[in-house]
Order: C-alpha cells, then sequence, then structure tokens
C-alpha cells in the first residue's frame, strides 16, 4: 500500500461472504452495530491510554480521552469518533480489510445453528444479530447492516507517520483506502455512516441514546451524543458492596457478556491480603459450549486502577472456573505491565487461587442454603466444573459439589452428592460404586448392577464419558474409593444381606452341575474366538448373561472410547459369564442333555452371545445378529404353533 493516491483493493472471500449476510438477512436487533463501533472505539482509547501510561508520548497529548457520537439528519449521516490509538493505512487494510479465517469460519457455522430453516418471515424466526455478531472479530462489519456506505477516517496516535488516511467501501466486493488532508482530525478514528433508508430510526437521538444506554453504559471513557454525555455509570466493582442494586449487577453483566438473561449468581470481592483487588464474577444462567464453540471463549477482564489492561485473562481463574464472567481490579500491577509478562507474574496466580476459594465458598453456602438454585447451577455448569478434580489441593472440595444421578434417586433428573450417597450407604461400606451408561434406562438393565439391586447397594450413574476420568482422577472422597460395578469381585458383597426376595429355583444336582460343565464348554466351542471363556456367574440376578473384561481393570466405557481414539473397531474378545439359575439356562441344560450337538442348541448360544454384546455397547454385524434372531424364532413359532395345536 502506497501513501498516496487511491488504492482500490477486492476484500478477501470470507469478508465477502460475512459482508453478504450481514447486509442481506434480516436481523432483529440491528441497533447492536452500535455497541459494535463504540467498543472498537473504547478498545482503541484502552490502547491508547495504555501505551501512555508505559511513558509514550502521542500526537495532541492534550486532546480528551472520549467517544463522540454525531447525528446528521439531513446527509442520512451516523458519526462515532474516538480520539484513540488510530490506525495506519496498512492497519486500516488489514483490520478493515480481512477477517481472522477462524472467525469467519466459526461466524458461519454458528449461523447455519441460528438461522431458521424454512425462512419464514415471522419476528420470531429471524437471526438474532446480537447473538452472532462480536464474538468473531467481525464487529466492524456490522455496520453495513445499516449503512449504504461508510468511511473510516484514522490518524495514528504514535509513529513517525502519523497521516491521515481515508477507507472506504459500500460493503459490497471492494473497499479503497487514499491520502486524508492533514487537518481531517487531531488524532485517533472517525467511523462515517450513511444510513439506509430502511435504518432512518438511528438517525433519532432518542433511538441511539436508548441503544448506547443499554449497551455501553459501563464504558470507562464519556460517550457525547450530539455534545451530551449519555453515560456515566460507575466502575460498579469498585463500589462498596452494600450500595450496588441487583439491578446495576445484572446490567453490567448484560453489557459485559452480551448475554440476553440476568445472571444466576454474582460474587462480590473485596480483597487485601495476600493480594489486593475488587472483582466481579458472575455466574451466568445460561450454559456455554467450552467443548466446542467456547473453546477460548473464556477468561476475566483485568483492571489496573481501572484502566483495562488485558480483556478474557486466562491466568486469574483455572478452566474449570471458565463459567465465571466478569472483571477484577488491582492496585497491585504497575499500569505499565506488559501484556506478554503477565504470564508469569505471580500477583495474577495469587488473585486466581484467592478466586478459586471465593467461588467455591460460595457454591458450598449455595449447594448448603439453596439447593435448587445450585443444582441450576450443576446442570448449566457442571460439565466443565467438574474437571476441577485436576485441582489437586482443591480436590475434596471440588469432590463434595460433584452431582450425579444413582439408583436409590427416583428419577432421570435427580441428582445428589457423595455425602448423600455415604449417609444412605449401610454400615460396613468403603467403596463409591458406579456404572457408565448413556442413560438412566441403560444404566438399570446393566447386568452388573443386578446384585448391587438385591443387596440394596446404591450404584452412581455416570451419562457422561469424562466422568469415568473424574472418578479414577479422584481416587478416594473421605477414604472411601470409587470402583465400577463390572470390576466388582465376585465376593464384593457378600458382607450385605438380601434386601429383595430372589427367587434361586431348584439347586442342581451333583450329576447336574457336571452336565452343566459340559454345556459351558460346549457354549464355548460355539462360539469360539469371539469369547475367551465361558464360566458361571456370580453377580447375576435377571439376567440370563453377562459379558465381563478378562482383567477387570477397563471398565466397557472406558474401552469403547480408547477404540474410537484408536479406530478400532474390532470387537473385544471377554469373558461370557452365564446365570446358572436361570429359566434359559436350565432348559439349555436340558437339551443340551438330550443331545449335545443340537442345533437349536447352538442358534440359542449365538444369540445369547449377541444380545449381551448388544448390552455392552457393540453391534457389529447387524445383519448376522438379525438373522439369528429370525432363525430362532422360525424355530420357536413352529413349536408353539404345535403346542397351541393351532
Ligand atoms: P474486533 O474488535 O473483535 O477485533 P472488529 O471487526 O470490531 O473486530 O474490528 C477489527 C479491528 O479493526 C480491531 O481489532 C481494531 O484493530 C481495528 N479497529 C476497528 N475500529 C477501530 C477504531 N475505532 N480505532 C482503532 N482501531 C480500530
Ligand atoms: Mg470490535
Amino acid at each position: 500500500m502506497t501513501q498516496s493516491g487511491k488504492q482500490t483493493q477486492e476484500f478477501r472471500a470470507e469478508v465477502r461472504k460475512v459482508l453478504n449476510i450481514l447486509t442481506h438477512s434480516l436481523y432483529t436487533n440491528r441497533e447492536i452495530f452500535l455497541r459494535e463501533l463504540v467498543s472498537n472505539a473504547s478498545d482503541a482509547l484502552d490502547k491508547l491510554r495504555f501505551r501512555i501510561n508505559r511513558g509514550d508520548k502521542p500526537i495532541a497529548p492534550d486532546l480528551p480521552l472520549e467517544i463522540r457520537i454525531d447525528i446528521d439528519k439531513d446527509k442520512k449521516l451516523l458519526t462515532i469518533a474516538d480520539t484513540g490509538i488510530g490506525m495506519s493505512a496498512e492497519e486500516l487494510a488489514e483490520n478493515l480489510g480481512t477477517i481472522a479465517k477462524s472467525g469467519s469460519e466459526e461466524f458461519l457455522a454458528q449461523l447455519d445453528s441460528a438461522a431458521p430453516a424454512d425462512g419464514g418471515d415471522a419476528e420470531a424466526d429471524k437471526p438474532d444479530a446480537a447473538n452472532i455478531v462480536g464474538r468473531f472479530g467481525i464487529g466492524f462489519y456490522s455496520v453495513f447492516m445499516v449503512a449504504e456506505k461508510v468511511e473510516v477516517v484514522s490518524r495514528p496516535a504514535f509513529g513517525d507517520n502519523s497521516a491521515v488516511h481515508v477507507w472506504t467501501s459500500d460493503g459490497l466486493g471492494a473497499y479503497s483506502i487514499e491520502t486524508g488532508e492533514e487537518g481531517a482530525l487531531q488524532r485517533g478514528t472517525v467511523v462515517r455512516a450513511w444510513l439506509r433508508d430502511d435504518a432512518a430510526e438511528f438517525l433519532e437521538k432518542f433511538r441511539v441514546e436508548s441503544a448506547v444506554r443499554n449497551h455501553s453504559a459501563f464504558m470507562p471513557f464519556p460517550i457525547l451524543l450530539d455534545g451530551s454525555r449519555v453515560n456515566s455509570e460507575p466502575a460498579l466493582w469498585l463500589e462498596p458492596k452494600f450500595s450496588v442494586k441487583k439491578e446495576q449487577y445484572a446490567a453490567f453483566y448484560k453489557t459485559l457478556t452480551y448475554d440476553a438473561k440476568e445472571p444466576l449468581d454474582v460474587l462480590h470481592l473485596s480483597v487485601d491480603a495476600p493480594v489486593q483487588f475488587n472483582a466481579l464474577l458472575f455466574i451466568p444462567d445460561s450454559a456455554q459450549d467450552f467443548f466446542g464453540m467456547d473453546r477460548d471463549f473464556w477468561g476475566i477482564d483485568l483492571y489496573a486502577r481501572r484502566v483495562l489492561i488485558q480483556r478474557r485473562n486466562k491466568d486469574m481463574i483455572p478452566e474449570y472456573l471458565a463459567f465465571l464472567k466478569g472483571v477484577t481490579d488491582t492496585e497491585d500491577l504497575p499500569l505499565n505491565i506488559s501484556r506478554e509478562t503477565l504470564q508469569e507474574n505471580v500477583l495474577l496466580r495469587k488473585i486466581n487461587q484467592v478466586i478459586v476459594k471465593q467461588t467455591l465458598n460460595h457454591l458450598e453456602k449455595l449447594a448448603g442454603n439453596d439447593q435448587e438454585k445450585y443444582l441450576r447451577f450443576w446442570r448449566l455448569h457442571g460439565k466443565i466444573f467438574k474437571l476441577g478434580y485436576h485441582d489437586f489441593p482443591n480436590r475434596e472440595r471440588v469432590a463434595a459439589l460433584l452431582r450425579f444421578n444413582s439408583s436409590a434417586l427416583n428419577d432421570g433428573d435427580a441428582l445428589s452428592g457423595l455425602d448423600e450417597y455415604m449417609a444412605r450407604a449401610p454400615e460396613g461400606q468403603k467403596t463409591f460404586w458406579y456404572v457408565s451408561a448413556p442413560n438412566r434406562e441403560a444404566a438399570r438393565l446393566n447386568p452388573h448392577t443386578e446384585r448391587f439391586r438385591v443387596k440394596g447397594i446404591e450404584v452412581l450413574y455416570l451419562y457422561e464419558p469424562v466422568d469415568e476420568f473424574v472418578m479414577e482422577g479422584l481416587g478416594k472422597y473421605k477414604e472411601w474409593d470409587f470402583k465400577p460395578v463390572e470390576n466388582a469381585p465376585d465376593d464384593a458383597l457378600s458382607a450385605f444381606g438380601d434386601k429383595q426376595e430372589q427367587p434361586q429355583g431348584t439347586p442342581l444336582s451333583e450329576e447336574e452341575r457336571e452336565q452343566f460343565t459340559l454345556l459351558l464348554e460346549r457354549m464355548r466351542e460355539i462360539l469360539g474366538d469371539r469369547v475367551k471363556e465361558v464360566r458361571i456367574s456370580g453377580r447375576l440376578e435377571d439376567s440370563p448373561s453377562v459379558l465381563v473384561s478378562p482383567d477387570g481393570s477397563m471398565t466397557s466405557s472406558m474401552e469403547k472410547l480408547l477404540k474410537v481414539m484408536h479406530k478400532d473397531d474390532t470387537l473385544p474378545v471377554k469373558i461370557l459369564e452365564v446365570n446358572q439359575a436361570h429359566p434359559l439356562l436350565r432348559s439349555m441344560l436340558r437339551i443340551f442333555r438330550a443331545d449335545p450337538r443340537d442345533a437349536m442348541l447352538e442358534l440359542m448360544t449365538q444369540v445369547l452371545f449377541d444380545a449381551s454384546l448388544l448390552l455392552d455397547g457393540f453391534i457389529k454385524e447387524p445383519q448376522a445378529l438379525a438373522s439369528h434372531v429370525n432363525d430362532l424364532l422360525t424355530e420357536t413359532a413352529s413349536l408353539y404353533a404345535e403346542v397351541r395345536k393351532a
């Protein structure tokens, strides 16, 4: 880019795509373009103040740091000016001509999920601009939702070359940059937007004022609309707690997060030791997807004596508290600290420790005083919070705050903690038993849980893959250990009496037992190397059979996870355990005694195995399974018809 003359440049493809969507989709909440332009102006002022605090001297040093919005109705012109850091010609091209690739991709992905499928024109069906703009480094372009032409005049605050440049575009295919007049502005940036007819509302002062109050009330710099100041909110986090109203917290939260909902909870901290800081931290009332879209969208805004040092700083909270939104402000940090050295800063680590402690205190109190609210917190943020099992010094406290569904609860939505589990357990139990399953029904049908039901021993139901890592990571809680039910040794529950009447069936005679052993051998022969062994089970009550892992170490859900990770689609070779008291096995024994090589016996063994595999969560050859079942049905149907003399 040369310094003089007019240069016209095509927008990059991804910018064109985004612009096209912004100008042609009918958005609700178009007013957020003001939020974006004001926040850019505020960022520019923040950057300038940061440099000044470091000792750098800007041009026009006496200009106040402020944002001016002016309306010219006749020209249909809206102007947003700041006296901030400004942009050179290169920066104009770089910042207003491209989008970080990841930003535009995520924007488009989000749009897909937000857009109505049938293009219906009801107001409620229009995509909401507030939710999709501003998150992906495309905030500036939102001005084209309302403008047919935009001019950005800018003059850098630092550097040898502080010439004025003008960026112009109609938001279609291209933009141009040319040198502007020396006297056009003293410092900073002016955005001029010529509004489309359908956006004339933003030429009304009250309309602009309400939008600015709505979205930008807490901007740390004066915002002047046609000469008079419209924002006057104090830095709430520095106010004494008792003087802040609930509505003020909510308003601040909304401008901070763009969340339309009120926060679920607020922590307002004022700390003097071991480090001085004030913090305003919010627990949102909506969930974020920290394992997808929002992977990097967390952190706490860091201020030093009301000067913004860094947005979304990730050193002040551990990842498992990523659901927290808010700001901290400290007097102990030099204003001229470089963002690079922030990371090694001991101070931030201390702030981190205090925030962890205070947040855990807060959650413990909530869990004790307002269970319902705590469970709401857990349902929204438990997924990320449970990763706190990593936090060794605080492990025990995090563990106490975990919530699970379990066999002792009445339905799939109910939750309880480890302490409640311990309180319900019979004398002598020192283990938290758990089973992984996709849902409650599957957990209850898991054959491994049967004898726990008979003995009345509670089993925790883990519905998320990460839960098993949490259990293994915790190792122990209050001296109790965690074990998956499928790894329970045969005598694990022998100390506990039956809670449920069990039909035992007639015991097998000596001779029948010998025959049963031979039946097991025959079944093994039929299944070949698909099983490691066929043996009598000590864990079954209702089910005829179950698959168990040979070494008893890895749970089948963990094994599945590893297989997925290694793209291994082979079936695991396990031990088939059968319930010798089950009527099916008793009948099979009779068939075996009549003829060890009976074809029906073979078919039944196949289906029994297939069913066990299915219950273990594997289905690899549905055709083979269906054909075995059909053969079996054909045989039994003909026999049954015979019996019914149909
Ligand atoms: P984001 O603010 O998320 O980076 P935007 O699309 O809002 O994305 O702005 C893109 C970039 O353009 C900003 O990062 C900033 O570098 C630059 N920019 C926009 N407005 C201004 C301004 N008023 N003063 C200085 N730089 C600006
Ligand atoms: Mg922006």
